[in-house]
């Protein structure tokens, strides 16, 4: 091959693994707002990188991007059977009983990690705990708990049937709002979740939730009622059981976003 032409190959193979590499870094970017501490690759990612490209990809990340590594080390892209869910997030669950990386380890009574099927279709988010979820240890145990369980029902599900877990798996004190911080280092447990349990649709109860997995400001008022994809999951957001429970004239808002998502399940 005469030099020139050498030249631009070597042009051409250099651009097309910075290319590469900037869908990697945009990727990893998009991953730590949604709070994902660890390097996942989307298989379209991974099968475009060649031998030589995957060495780049090996090479060592920044700290931030590790901090979790060690913890979620499984293949994340790999269907589980129902058994191997069930073992996953046992494990997981053993994990996050134990987390302390952010301050409300401190008042916890009890971690609530999720309560379900593992192998459910529908998932629902809520926010965080409350004060009788924090007793008991299971995510919507209170007052609006048994309206999730209402609403769950209308649509001919039991609560059985579906998961149901928070983005916070700790109370915050006095139920105030989750900050930020907590947010950030309590999501890659949600996320974790979600990637074992794959269900067909993940319903947001209430503006956190909607927010944190959607990454938007968007209030839950805008976002609600629409379909959206959450890693290539369907989503849906609508109201938290206990902004209805102060608010009952949006109950007929809820039926309705609720209906959707038993339509789609239908189909
Ligand atoms: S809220 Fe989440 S991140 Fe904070 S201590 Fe509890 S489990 Fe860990």
């Amino acid at each position: 091959m005469n030099p020139s032409r050498q030249q631009s190959k070597l042009q051409e193979a250099k651009a097309e693994v910075l290319s590469l590499l900037k869908i990697l870094s945009d990727k990893v970017d998009l991953e730590r707002k949604l709070g994902v501490n660890y390097l996942q690759l989307d298989p379209i990612i991974k099968n475009n990188i060649s031998q030589e490209e995957e060495m780049i990809s090996q090479q060592p990340v920044p700290e931030s991007v590790c901090d979790n590594l060690d913890t979620y080390n499984e293949d994340t892209k790999v269907e589980l059977s129902k058994s191997e869910k069930i073992e996953a997030l046992s494990k997981l669950e053993e994990q996050v009983k134990k987390c302390t990386k952010c301050e409300l380890c401190n008042n916890r009574t009890n971690v609530v990690f999720g309560t379900g099927d593992q192998d459910a279709d529908l998932m629902f988010v809520g926010e965080a705990p409350g004060y009788y979820e924090d007793e008991q240890g299971e995510p919507f145990v209170g007052k609006a708990g048994q309206l999730l369980t209402k609403i769950i029902e209308s649509i001919g599900l039991k609560r059985s049937d579906v998961y149901i877990a928070n983005i916070l798996k700790c109370r915050p004190p006095d139920n105030r709002n989750p900050n930020a911080n907590e947010i950030v280092m309590c999501s890659p447990h949600l996320i974790r979740q979600i990637e074992i349990i794959r269900p067909k649709i993940i319903c947001a109860l209430g503006t956190f939730a909607a927010q944190t997995l959607l990454d938007t400001k968007e209030t839950i008022g805008k976002l609600r009622g629409k379909f959206f994809e959450y890693q290539s999951t369907k989503f849906l957001a609508t109201y938290h059981p206990a902004y209805l429970l102060r608010n009952p004239g949006d109950k007929k808002k809820v039926w309705t976003d609720i209906k959707k998502v038993r339509d789609f399940l239908q189909e």
